[in-house]
């Protein structure tokens, strides 16, 4: 299979501004790090393979118990797995025009069929995706926000969809960036969950709790669900560390209200950077930002030697746009001089 992340290589050097994978500018919380090289006095035997620790931390934050969770080697693996559990070859999967990639490989390696729903505004179009259902439809991405275009969809028309979609037929909800929705924009996911045993919450310790580099993430679904998504899990895809750390970053409130506060101001600084500079974009509910430039490929080649790696999404059939992530003040401050 063709490799689709090669647009994502990294030229990595100390002195490369990295705004190309939505990962989190302040790195990973000092107390992560610091459970992360502790455990590694353990890492010379297997991991818990369970992750009953913070399967333990995660249930009693969600209200639910640990029988819901199920622990990936990022929550891309969650997406996989929920793609190995719910389809059989053949079998047909339903997700939106620019939804993230991740969804493709899974349809693929479930040797599976997409529909891909036309997008709306950059956005899901819910009711042509429920339309598209079909008898050997077995499961259904939906991204909120979604990557790359970072749009939105309200708890109500999310929620009506949620239940219009037939029991036998699993959706996975994809909340890798629901930490930077606004308060307003806030909704009880897993309070869903509870009340549709079709449904699979993924969410991920990469973005706020920035600990991409650990690859960690979650699911949260009703147990008999779970069980299957377990059963099909590597038995120690999670290691020693990242489970550490992922308990320290869940508990790290401040770090996380630190995170908030900087992606917020980082995203109206970009805003207000490419208004100015009469670029067009998508308003993101994401800590990164969709924009209109002509020839990405030329632009994306200046800000390189500019030192600075946004990213291309030729793959997602958006030849003109760049993904920018939200980075630090004087990090975004370059990307808006460069731009200019
Ligand atoms: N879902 C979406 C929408 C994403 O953007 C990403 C990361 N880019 C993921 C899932 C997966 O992230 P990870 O595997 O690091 O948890």
């Amino acid at each position: 299979m063709r490799d689709i992340f090669n647009f994502l290589n990294k030229t990595d050097s100390a002195e490369m501004i990295l705004l190309a994978s939505n990962e989190n500018p302040l790195g990973m919380p000092e107390s992560a790090r610091r459970a992360a090289a502790a455990a590694l006095e353990g890492a010379g035997n297997y991991p818990d393979s369970n992750g009953t620790a913070l399967k333990n931390a995660l249930a009693a934050r969600l209200d639910v118990s640990p029988e819901w969770l199920t622990l990936g080697s990022g929550s891309s693996e969650i997406l996989e797995l929920a793609a190995q559990v719910s389809l059989k070859p053949g079998e047909n999967v339903v997700y939106s025009q620019y939804g993230f990639i991740v969804y493709a490989q899974a349809t693929a390696h479930a040797h599976a069929r997409a529909t891909v729903v036309p997008s709306q505004d950059f956005g899901h179009d819910l009711d042509a995706m429920r339309a598209a259902i079909a008898d050997d439809t077995k499961l259904v991405f939906v991204a909120n926000p979604n990557n790359p275009t970072g749009t939105f969809i309200d708890a109500a028309p999310l929620l009506a969809f949620l239940q219009s979609v037939p029991a036998h037929v699993t959706v996975l909800l994809d909340e890798a960036y629901t930490e930077y929705l606004s308060p307003k924009q806030r909704y009880d996911s897993i309070e869903w969950v509870r009340r549709l045993p079709n449904l699979i919450v993924a969410r991920t310790f990469s973005k706020a709790f920035g600990l991409a580099g650990m690859r960690i993430g979650y699911g949260v679904s009703q147990p008999s669900l779970t069980s299957r998504m377990n059963a099909q899990r590597p038995r120690f895809n999670v290691t020693t560390p990242a489970q550490a750390a992922a308990v320290a970053a869940l508990g790290d409130t401040e770090f996380l209200a630190r995170t908030y506060e900087l992606n917020t101001a980082g995203r109206d600084q970009l805003a207000a950077g490419f208004d100015d500079l009469g670029l067009a974009y998508v308003p993101s509910s994401g800590n990164f930002l969709m924009v209109q430039v002509g020839d990405a490929e030329a632009v994306h080649a200046r800000l390189l030697a500019a030192g600075i790696e946004v990213s291309l999404l030729g793959p997602y059939g958006l030849p003109q746009w760049l993904r920018v992530s939200i980075g630090l003040p004087e990090q975004n401050k370059a990307v808006l001089a460069a731009l200019r």
